[in-house]
């Protein structure tokens, strides 16, 4: 019998599908089959590949409702969060894209430097890479599977999907919707699995965009450097922020408080660790902590602002993070254990104080509701202790002062930093979001996102045809002269040397 995957939900822990997994031959097939599609797909025009975009997002905008049910039912998340963070995703993301990628990926007049090839009309152009790879994590089953694969589309490649073991349920359902809309059969795919189906993607795909954790992130890599296939790594995060002490300390609170729980804090760009100058850091503590045990949590059917967890492991590392900190001396202020009264994986929104990077919940990421606060002296030590970590995905500044905050910001060792603000760099879809450090390579968003699923070309092209091209053969002395000299014409910044040279080019 071939092997399964049982989808559970889990805020009851209910079976809601299960699924045959994809053998690699069955991947291998797959790609084959997408290749064909993409081989016709690759000579449609922008304008129709727009079309059927904005086709597939009324599709959306009809079934939105059974997506959301899908979505909650495999991640457990509050229903108006799903609404807000996937779909709404989703629908903008299909006008960006649909919108911008001709501008993106329109042929750049290039400018030569070099002296023989001034008068040569140079340009580049992109061209799709073929069969694109996703592999997806569980913590935004539409976002990082359907979202990812809309630039891809755009650029005129094919998509395979292999999303999480624990939340394929809402990528089938999208990959339906794009057969309905009329996206041509096989162009886009869902390969359902585990791990193997994923390394059966990396020895078939053309790329692999890669989101995921930093140790599979490297799995990933190291596999495809046997096929030398790009790939991008969208990785984990451990974003810091910093509140100074003129800050607005309400807003600053309410965008720690949302930036941090929300998903449960399963979000790349979480807010995960919260540097406060002495002299608010008492009443920042305060005000957090009083928000987040005003948070209503349970199952996403019921009005609630923050659900369960959707992986049971997350869960126990995120107790086991807790727990380590608190042996270490960390204070609970609120939260610090699953919830008793909920039967799913419910883990408590939780403010930690007295931490420090000795300990875990400091160093490595968390990917759970945790929002551990330390107290620091000034900006200086905000920002030492910030870039003291192995990630570099983002991070959030609070001042009233927007031009020292900016000029911090500059500092900070991350991919994007917001100022006042938290999490929505992400939603900028017209900014390039990607990581440093452990937190990987490569761009989603903006002109990046949509050029990484391309290859560049360059034509140059010769303008007046000449018999002969200076560098060609055959190799004289006179020319080894002549090169020095128009050298020294060029490069010397002496007014004597260019002359002397001049003036031996003349002669010769
Ligand atoms: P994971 O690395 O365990 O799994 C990610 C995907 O890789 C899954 O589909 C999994 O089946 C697949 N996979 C596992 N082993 C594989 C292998 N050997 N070869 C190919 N594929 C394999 O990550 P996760 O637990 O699903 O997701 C959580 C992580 O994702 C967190 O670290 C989070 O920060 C990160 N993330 C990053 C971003 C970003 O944009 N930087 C966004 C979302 C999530």
């Amino acid at each position: 019998m071939s092997p399964t995957i049982q989808v559970r939900n889990p805020a009851t822990l209910e079976l809601v599908q299960e699924l045959s997994v994809a053998s690699p031959a069955e991947v291998a097939a797959a790609v084959a089959r997408a290749r064909q599609a993409q081989s016709i797909w690759q000579h449609t025009s922008f304008a129709e590949r727009a079309q059927l975009l904005y086709r597939l997002r009324d599709l959306l905008l009809d079934d939105g409702d059974k997506l959301a049910d899908i979505l909650t039912s495999e991640t457990g998340r509050p229903r108006a969060e799903v609404y807000g963070s996937e779909i709404f995703y989703l629908c903008n993301a299909i006008g960006a894209w649909a919108k911008n990628a001709q501008r993106y990926l329109s042929q750049q007049k290039i400018s030569p430097s070099f002296p023989l090839v001034k008068a040569k009309k140079v340009y580049s152009t992109y061209a799709p890479r073929g069969v694109i790879g996703m592999i997806s994590p569980w913590n935004f089953p539409v976002v990082l599977t359907l979202g990812e694969a809309l630039p891809a589309l755009m650029a005129g490649n094919a998509v395979i999907i292999k999303p999480s073991e624990l939340t394929p349920l809402s990528a089938l359902f999208g990959a339906d919707l794009v057969a309905q809309a009329g996206f041509p059969k096989d162009l886009l795919q869902i390969v359902i699995g585990y791990g193997d189906t994923g390394e059966a993607l990396v020895d078939h795909a053309d790329m692999i965009a890669f989101t995921g954790s930093v140790e599979t992130g490297k799995r990933v890599m190291r596999r495809a450097s046997d096929r030398l296939i790009p790939v991008s790594l969208e990785l984990g995060g451990k974003d810091p922020m910093i509140v100074l002490k003129d800050a607005d300390l309400d807003r600053a609170a309410g965008a720690c408080v949302w930036g941090s729980l929300m998903n449960s804090g399963q979000t790349c760009t979480s807010i995960e660790r919260v540097y406060v100058e002495a002299p608010v850091y008492d009443a920042f503590v305060d005000k957090v902590v009083r928000r987040v045990k005003a948070m209503r949590q349970g199952k996403s059917a019921d009005e609630v602002d923050i659900g369960c967890m959707t992986s049971e492991t997350q869960l126990n590392k995120v107790a086991a993070q807790v727990d380590e900190a608190r042996a270490k001396g960390a204070k609970i202020l609120t939260g610090g254990r699953r919830h008793p009264g909920l039967r799913g994986y419910y883990y408590e929104p939780t403010v930690l104080v007295d931490v420090d990077h000795s300990m875990t919940v400091m160093a490595e990421e968390t990917f759970g509701p945790v929002i551990p606060i330390m107290r620091v002296k000034d900006a200086e030590e905000a920002v030492r202790l910030a870039n003291d970590c192995r990630y570099g995905l983002g991070a959030s500044i609070f001042s009233r002062d927007k031009i020292a905050a900016a000029g911090l910001a500059e500092k900070l060792d991350s991919g994007a930093v917001c100022v006042n603000d938290s999490l929505v760099n992400f939603i900028v879809l017209e900014a390039p979001m990607g990581g440093r450090k452990d937190s990987g390579f490569g761009y989603r968003h903006g002109a990046e996102g949509i050029r990484k699923y391309c290859q560049q070309k360059t034509i140059v092209v010769d303008r007046f045809g000449l018999k002969e091209e200076f560098p060609w053969y055959p190799a004289t002395e006179k020319k080894a002269r002549q090169v020095r000299q128009l050298l020294n014409l060029l490069c010397h910044s002496g007014w004597a040397h260019k002359l002397r040279a001049f003036r031996g080019l003349m002669r010769s």
